[in-house]
């Protein structure tokens, strides 16, 4: 396994999630290449599967290009995995089939298990290490041009939707004889560093802390080195504690939470307790067929209405980024609350429904505040389409 050896800080970007294209040979590719600069979605998705979204097919305005969505999990979990271990298994099943030369994924940092690191993995046996979801941010993409410089020629990358869209835009000029992209989605990420923060609110021994996931049942699960787990209903947690900008701008103001241009996206938002999956081409179909009998596919299930939660968050939002206090509910209730959130709230696709428009309205809510001049660019109409349910519009001229 190879791993990007830098410590070095990036050349320096306004709105940069630090994919490694900055830090390759053309550095100037950032022009064309970034999601936050002027993504070009229907072109992007026209290019990788063959077609843009449909709007008339209701689940593709949230969840991008599809042929079809599975609950999932894999029969026998692998450990130390996220969720059952989807992703690492795709990727361990293309590398034992001789399908690929070498995987581009992340695996820990050896001081600091929450920190991703670049890797570039040649046997199967090497992607157990990987497994499991740290928070941060890592230039993954750096390690394109030295993989081709090895003779990498049939390539498996497991990115998040920002390194992804990058990717896909270098795609062609990259030579490659074949790409697979497994893409997880992405929300709320931040910097190691500030991830470490939220930890020590979390418990007073944060460093005893392996694990952490926001699961779709409303609740935070945590897990300990010593084999403890602990449940926190999201209206617990110390939110209100965290600083203004705990979250950078870059992942407020994200508009692909789906990771629409991967071949699969591996999540668990309308999983309902299981994983997620997203084949959106027949490279992902191709992909999802490499695990045979070892995973338990079903239709995913879909209930409540998130029409009040996501007006809710909206009003939250606003109330925040305008610097007034978020309204806070007394603390007697918020354990009813979040005993309840799980039972009548929007659960399974109805819950990744809710989760990708509250995301769009963060979206256009902190750009207007905070980079006016950048909406323009940065929105693209499937973002507008989402979010004029909720009166919000996109600016005139
Ligand atoms: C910051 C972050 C936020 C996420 N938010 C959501 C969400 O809101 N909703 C949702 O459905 N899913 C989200 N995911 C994806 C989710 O956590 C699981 O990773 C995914 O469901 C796959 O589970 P698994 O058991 O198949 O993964 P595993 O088999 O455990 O593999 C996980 C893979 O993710 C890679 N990885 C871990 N951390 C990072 C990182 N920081 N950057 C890039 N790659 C990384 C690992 O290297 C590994 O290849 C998020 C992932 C990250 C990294
Ligand atoms: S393309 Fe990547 S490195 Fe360049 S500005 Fe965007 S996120 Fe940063
Ligand atoms: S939330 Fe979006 S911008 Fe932030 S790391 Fe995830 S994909 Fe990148």
């Amino acid at each position: 396994m190879d791993r990007l050896l830098t410590s070095d800080p990036p050349p320096h970007r306004d709105l940069c999630t630090d994919c490694g294209v900055s830090r390759t040979s053309q550095p100037k590719r950032c022009a064309t290449a970034c999601q936050f600069i002027a993504p070009d979605y229907p072109k992007m998705e026209r290019q990788v599967h063959g077609r843009a979204r449909r709007p008339h097919q209701w689940d593709e305005r949230f969840f991008g290009p599809y042929q079809i969505l599975y609950r999932a999990s894999l029969k026998q979990p692998s450990p130390g995995a996220q969720w059952t271990g989807i992703t690492t298994r795709i990727a361990e099943r293309l590398l034992e089939q001789g399908l690929v030369d070498a995987v581009l994924t992340m695996a820990p940092d050896e001081q600091d298990s929450w920190r991703p690191v670049p890797v570039l993995v040649t046997k199967a046996e090497d992607l157990a290490k990987c497994r499991g979801m740290r928070m941060g941010y890592a230039p993954l993409l750096a390690m394109l041009e030295p993989a081709i410089a090895k003779g990498i020629e049939r390539l498996a990358v497991i990115g998040i939707p920002c390194q992804v869209y990058a990717l896909r835009a270098l795609e062609q000029e990259l030579g490659l004889k074949k790409l697979y992209v497994i893409g997880t989605p992405c929300s709320d990420n931040t910097t190691t560093e500030r991830f470490h923060e939220f930890l020590k609110l979390l418990s007073t021994k944060p460093e005893t802390i392996t694990y952490l996931e926001f699961c779709a049942d409303y609740h935070v699960e945590i897990r300990f080195n010593d084999g403890r787990k602990k449940r926190i209903p999201f209206l617990m947690l110390p939110l209100s504690k965290l600083p203004a900008d705990f979250f950078p701008l870059t992942c407020r103001t994200c508009v692909d939470y789906t990771n629409v241009l991967s071949d699969i996206t591996v999540g668990y938002m309308g999983g309902q307790g299981q994983q997620w999956l997203i084949v959106r081409n027949d490279t992902g179909a191709e992909l999802l067929s490499l695990l045979g009998d070892e995973i338990t596919l079903a239709d995913p299930g879909s209930a409540g209405n998130r029409l009040g939660p996501v007006k809710g968050f909206m009003r939250n939002t606003e109330q925040a980024a305008g610097g007034l206090p978020v309204r806070s509910m007394p603390g007697w209730l918020r354990p009813i609350v979040g005993w309840l959130m799980p039972k009548i709230g929007p659960r399974g696709l109805e819950f990744a429904r809710a989760r990708v428009e509250m995301k769009a309205v963060e979206t256009v809510i902190h750009l207007q505040r905070q980079e006016p001049r950048r909406i323009k660019s940065m929105v693209p109409d499937h973002v507008w389409d989402l979010v004029s349910a909720y009166g919000l519009q996109r600016p005139k001229g």
